[in-house]
Order: structure tokens, then C-alpha cells, then sequence
């Protein structure tokens, strides 16, 4: 049959493998192969970006949210959550904190449909007046695309939406049945057409995940190109249908980060925050395994804890500015440091 290790070396050098390569990979790899995928990424990403690590500052700036998604501890049914929407200048307050740490990308994300559309984009205007020299991120979900158009014209540069999963029977188990993974991958052909910097990707491990659905979702990354990936461990929430599902695997995460990078050299990749919920330095080891990204928190402290969307959730009692110490000693814990650039992507 194959070998892992010779595959590898052929993602290296044809950035693309087979479905049925992809699913050997996932069926038979090894710890010792894991670590082998996570030096040649890291030699990949040293090469492209340096030591140095993007820093996206994230506003979680509403947790309503009108979808039901079946892992999702901020999902609709959930009654134990505290709803809370931050307004236009408590959103600005939190983007003038972080331009004082040297963010120059500020993302908004909510719950789906928490703001309207005009209101979003009357913030996008005002943190672009406010901050000429720094990037907006959007991620707020599935829209119709005069919607995405409208957000970008009031000047958001890029969009966080991830697939979740590019298989049709796996996005049925995920999801209720109103929402369609068809109209999930619709928004992301159009966010690309409309020119935006598009982030796509899946939570390791959610329920019902086989090795075929992670070689779909690899195939589907290629076939889109984003200039972003999404990737973090499923995690429970207790309070969702998923609660006594097993949480995802931390190196199969991290494994599935070096392949990203292997396959997509030039990808904006976040270490993410369920990573270093998973394991206390499962950040840098995301970055050590080709990651190139990290988004610390910038709600305000009272509110973070109300976007919970996984049990144990990192960083909810902490303020920005601890946020923003920790990470920097994180980050030269390993010998990398924080860029400060909008940090946009190039091929
Ligand atoms: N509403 C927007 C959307 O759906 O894209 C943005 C907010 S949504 C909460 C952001 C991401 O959180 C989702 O794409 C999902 O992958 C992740 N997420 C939700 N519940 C999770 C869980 N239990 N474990 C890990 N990640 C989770």
C-alpha cells in the first residue's frame, strides 16, 4: 500500500494528495509521522513568516444568536446563557485597547444574525476611520451576498466562516435541518468572489467524524483556496445535545495544522484558543507544528464568560492587557514573537 512518511513528502511537493491517499494518512499515522508533518511545516512557515506570529485581536462583540447548531454552547435553545450584544462604542472601546497592543487586525464575531447588517457595517466604517492602517475581519456567519457586498464596501477586508465539515451526511448530524452545508459553501464561493481574504475550516473531532469526512475536508480546503483556516478541537459544552460527546484529539489537531501548511504554504493558520483549552501550551505547539496566528480576546472581562461555546473555555476571567502580556511571554517561550503588521496574505 503507501507509506505515510512518502506521502507526506509528496503533499510537500505537489501540494496535493488523492481522497483515498488522504484517508491512508488519517488510518495509519503515526506519532513519529505526526512529528515529522509538524518539522517540514515549521520549516515552511519559518521560511514564509519568520518567527514572528500575526496577532488578530477578536471582539466576541454578541452571543444571540438565531441557529441551533448542535455542539454550539451559544446555541438558540440554550436558556442558561446571559445574552449580551456590546454596542458601537464599547466594540471601539475594545479595538482602541488593542491598537495600544499593536493589533492591526480587529475581528468581529457573534452568534448568527445578533446585529443587523447596517449596523455592522456602520462599525466596520467607524474602526476603519478610527484605525486607517488596520484590517477588519467579519465573522458573523451565513449572509445573502448583498449583504457580504454591503460589509465590504463599508471596508472589511476579510471573512471567517468555517465549512464545519464538507460532507453532506456529517453536516445533517451537526446541524438541524434548516441549515444546509450547500448554502454554507455558497457564502464562501461568494466571499471569495467579492474579494475577501475567506477563512473556511472544521472543529477535530466533532461527533461522527470518520477519516473519509477529514479527506473531504482537505479536498475541499484545495479545491477553495482560502487564504485562512480555522482549525480547533471539537469540545463539549454541557449544556448543548453534544454534552457527553468525547472531546476531539489534541494531536490530530495539530497534525491537521502541519497539513494545512503543507498543502496551502501561504495560509493565514491560527493557533486556536480550543487549542490552548485543550492543553496549556497547545498554542505554541500549534504554532511549533506550522500555525502562524494567534487571536487573543479582547471583549471586555465582564461579558466573556456569556461566550462559552465549549466547557472550560481559556482566558474568560483574564483583561486584554493580561491577554496581551501572556501571550508575548508564550510566544518567546519558543522563540517566536508577535508581528505588528495587518498581517494580510500573500502568495
Ligand atoms: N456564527 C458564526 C459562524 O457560525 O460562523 C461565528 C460564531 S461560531 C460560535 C464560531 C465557531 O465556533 C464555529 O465555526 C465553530 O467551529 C466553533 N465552535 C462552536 N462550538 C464549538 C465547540 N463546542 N467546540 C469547538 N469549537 C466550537
Amino acid at each position: 500500500m503507501y507509506d505515510v512518511k512518502e506521502l507526506l513528502d509528496k503533499l510537500e511537493r505537489e501540494k496535493s494528495l488523492s481522497k483515498e491517499e488522504w484517508i491512508y494518512i488519517f488510518d495509519n499515522y503515526t506519532e513519529d509521522d505526526r512529528k515529522y508533518a509538524a518539522e517540514k511545516a515549521r520549516k515552511i512557515s519559518l521560511a514564509k513568516f519568520s518567527n514572528k506570529v500575526y496577532i488578530r485581536g477578536i471582539v466576541e462583540f454578541s452571543n444571540v444568536c438565531v441557529n441551533d447548531c448542535y455542539y454550539c454552547g451559544i446555541r438558540r435553545s440554550n436558556k442558561n446563557v446571559e445574552r449580551y450584544t456590546l454596542s458601537k462604542e464599547e466594540i471601539l472601546e475594545c479595538c482602541k485597547y488593542g491598537y495600544e497592543y499593536g493589533y492591526r487586525t480587529f475581528v468581529l464575531q457573534s452568534g448568527e444574525k445578533a446585529k443587523s447588517v447596517k449596523e455592522v457595517a456602520e462599525i466596520v466604517k467607524a474602526i476603519k476611520k478610527q484605525h486607517p492602517d488596520c484590517a477588519v475581519t467579519l465573522s458573523l456567519g451565513e449572509l445573502e451576498e448583498e449583504d457580504y457586498r454591503l460589509l465590504k464596501e463599508a471596508g472589511a477586508d476579510r471573512y471567517l466562516l468555517r465549512h464545519e465539515t464538507a460532507n453532506e451526511e456529517h453536516y445533517k448530524k451537526l446541524h438541524p435541518e434548516n441549515m444546509s452545508l450547500e448554502h454554507r459553501k455558497n457564502c464562501l464561493r461568494t466571499l471569495k468572489k467579492l474579494g475577501y481574504q475567506t477563512g473556511a475550516g472544521i472543529m477535530v473531532g466533532s461527533p461522527f467524524q470518520t477519516s473519509t469526512h477529514l479527506a473531504e475536508d482537505m479536498l475541499f480546503l484545495k479545491e477553495l483556496r482560502p487564504e485562512m483556516i480555522g482549525i480547533g478541537p471539537f469540545l463539549p459544552h454541557k449544556d448543548t445535545p453534544f454534552k457527553d460527546e468525547p472531546k476531539g484529539s489534541y494531536t490530530l489537531t495539530l497534525f491537521l495544522l502541519s497539513l494545512c501548511r503543507l498543502m496551502l504554504p501561504s495560509v493565514l493558520l491560527p493557533a486556536t484558543t480550543a487549542l490552548g483549552t485543550i492543553t496549556p501550551r497547545g498554542r505554541e505547539e500549534g504554532i511549533l507544528s506550522g500555525a502562524n496566528v494567534i487571536m487573543p480576546n479582547l471583549s471586555p472581562t465582564d461579558v466573556r464568560k456569556q461566550y462559552m461555546l465549549y466547557d472550560n473555555k481559556i482566558c474568560v476571567n483574564d483583561a486584554s492587557a493580561h491577554c496581551n502580556d501572556c501571550l508575548k511571554l508564550r510566544l518567546s517561550s519558543i522563540g517566536y514573537e508577535t508581528e505588528i503588521s495587518r498581517g494580510d496574505y500573500h502568495d
